[in-house]
């Protein structure tokens, strides 16, 4: 089965004809953050995910399709787990087999296509796993590209679609250099997280947040200086993913490495 990874880069090259460049990983400059604090809101929803803590279970995965009404065996999913296995030679291997709704069952790595390739644990330098989402940039090129207003950035800073107004123009799916976004497979409109928009406004947290067994994903307000999440993003070395695109990701990484892309 095509991995959620391949499906993203196959819905680009197929959608737009171009390869979205592989970004590199930036630290991220917390002074950078506190300029931009000011805003209209009191609140700035803020994302922190600890790879530290994830172990690849997928929970959050399952909780996600099924709060979000995407369907189930589709290979299509809002959020998904990466796992990168370094081995000694260097080379950097990744997979997401079903966006890791089941978790990761099997030792050896899903290549889509190319089969499984089985490493020996005497060759793995490093492995570790990744969750993956919506990054709500503050500066998001997905809102940018919409011709028709269907994709739009909320007050609180949650980038949010209608599905009513979405034409399936594809100019969204191309413009987000993190592959977060697809069609979804029953309402053929623009899809992707929204943080649980539909919970966080009613004083809930996100389904995936609630559902991750170890503390690995959190959400917090970044215009609160006493948010847990807020004290953890100023103070403690975190990143975000593909800073030099200039969208400002609002999704902060504790414990990243290079090799994430
Ligand atoms: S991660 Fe992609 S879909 Fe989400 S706000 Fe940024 S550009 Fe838009
Ligand atoms: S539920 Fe938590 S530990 Fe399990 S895969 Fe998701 S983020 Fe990782």
């Amino acid at each position: 089965m095509i991995s959620r990874r391949s499906f993203c880069k196959k819905s680009i090259l197929i959608l737009g004809g171009i390869a979205v460049p592989l970004a590199a990983l930036e630290l991220f400059d917390p002074k950078k953050l506190a300029a931009d604090r000011s805003g209209p809101s009191t609140v700035r929803w803020v994302f922190l995910v600890d790879t530290h803590k994830c172990v690849g279970c997928g929970f959050c995965v399952k909780a996600c399709k099924i709060e979000n009404e995407i369907p189930y065996d589709a290979n299509v999913s809002r959020t998904w787990v990466e796992r990168y296995v370094v081995t000694r030679d260097g080379k950097v291997h990744i997979d997401s087999p079903k966006a890791a709704r089941d978790g990761f069952t099997s030792t050896s790595i899903d290549q889509g296509a190319l089969g499984m390739l089985k490493i020996e644990n005497s060759d793995i330098d490093k492995a570790f796993f990744v969750p993956k989402l919506c990054n709500q940039c503050d500066n998001p090129p997905c809102v940018q590209v919409c011709p028709v207003g269907a994709t739009y950035q909320t007050s609180d800073g949650v980038v949010l679609v209608d599905r009513s107004w979405c034409i399936g123009c594809g100019y969204c799916v191309m413009a987000c250099p993190y592959g977060v976004r697809f069609f979804h497979p029953v309402y053929h409109a623009a899809e992707k997280c929204n943080f649980c928009y539909h919970r966080i406004s009613k004083g809930m947290k996100p389904v995936c947040v609630e559902a991750c067994p170890f503390g690995a994903r959190r959400i917090g307000n970044i215009r609160d200086p006493n948010d847990p999440v807020t004290r953890i993003i100023m103070t403690e070395r975190v990143n975000v993913l593909k800073e030099e695109y200039g969208t400002k990701p609002q999704v902060f990484y504790v414990g990243l490495t290079r090799e994430v892309k």
